[in-house]
């Protein structure tokens, strides 16, 4: 592919205090595209995300977003590059209401409209606390600034989690809506079955560092088996 790259990870060092959790970390995400980031619990998926946006330093290396150097950026100056990230957890306030945690990024109300607009039951429940939604309407919540005003690059880790098939699938409707849009989107899953439908590529990540990047056509089962069995 020759789109041009909305984020470059290359050779990146982070971690907690003393502990080293990513060890020289590469990885591309192209315009418009979905890359699938896949890997065992604990590989260092979460932490990757942190340091594209900025919540983790990194130690080592460069991150690049819309080819302006990022490394040593707070993360509200991230954003303005583009990169928006939802964590794992949804990154919701529970003890607001639907319609003040919208506000928090969609301030003006006619964009909070599109938001209702486009999942009604958040439109029904604007005046609830977010804590009280289920699982799904909490991802709905979540994902809705990004559908209103689609940013370069989303970044989502574990949407799916904790989910209902049928939801899940209504999550995955939203991300290829998004990608329609035009935005990019690193998405963070465990496992491997769920995104090989929706990704262009997908990067397996193991103890801190990113064993391959492929399309995900050039990607097979025995491939996937063996790296999860720490074959390849
Ligand atoms: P998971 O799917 O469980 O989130 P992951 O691939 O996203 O796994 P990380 O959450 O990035 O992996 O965790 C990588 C390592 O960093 C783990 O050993 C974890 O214990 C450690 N770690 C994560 N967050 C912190 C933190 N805030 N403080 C200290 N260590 C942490």
């Amino acid at each position: 592919s020759d789109k041009p790259l909305v984020l470059e990870v290359a050779g990146v060092r982070a971690g907690y205090g003393a502990v080293e959790v990513l060890h020289g970390v590469d990885l591309a995400v192209r315009a418009g595209e979905v890359l699938a980031l896949i890997g065992a619990n604990g590989a260092g998926k979460s932490t990757l995300c942190s340091v594209v946006t900025g919540g983790v330093p990194a130690t080592r290396g460069t991150i690049r977003l819309g080819g302006a150097d990022v490394t040593g950026l707070p993360p509200h100056q991230r954003v303005r590059h583009g990169a928006f990230l939802i964590p794992e957890g949804r990154g919701i306030f529970p003890a607001l209401t639907v319609d003040e945690n919208l506000s928090l990024w969609l301030p003006a109300e006619g964009d909070r409209e599109s938001a209702y607009r486009r999942f009604p039951v958040l439109g029904e429940r604007r005046g609830q606390l977010a804590g009280s939604l289920s699982g799904g309407e909490q991802q709905m919540l979540a994902l809705a600034p990004a559908l209103v005003k689609p940013p370069a690059l989303l970044i989502v880790d574990e949407p799916s989690l904790g989910l209902a098939p049928l939801i899940v699938a209504e999550v995955y409707a939203a991300l290829r809506e998004l990608r329609a849009a035009g935005t990019a989107i690193l998405l963070v899953e465990e496992k491997a079955h769920d995104v090989v439908a929706l990704a262009d590529s997908i990067a397996f990540m193991a103890v801190g560092r990113v064993a391959w990047q492929r399309r995900t056509a050039q990607v097979d089962s025995d491939l996937l088996v063996q790296s999860y069995l720490g074959i390849s």
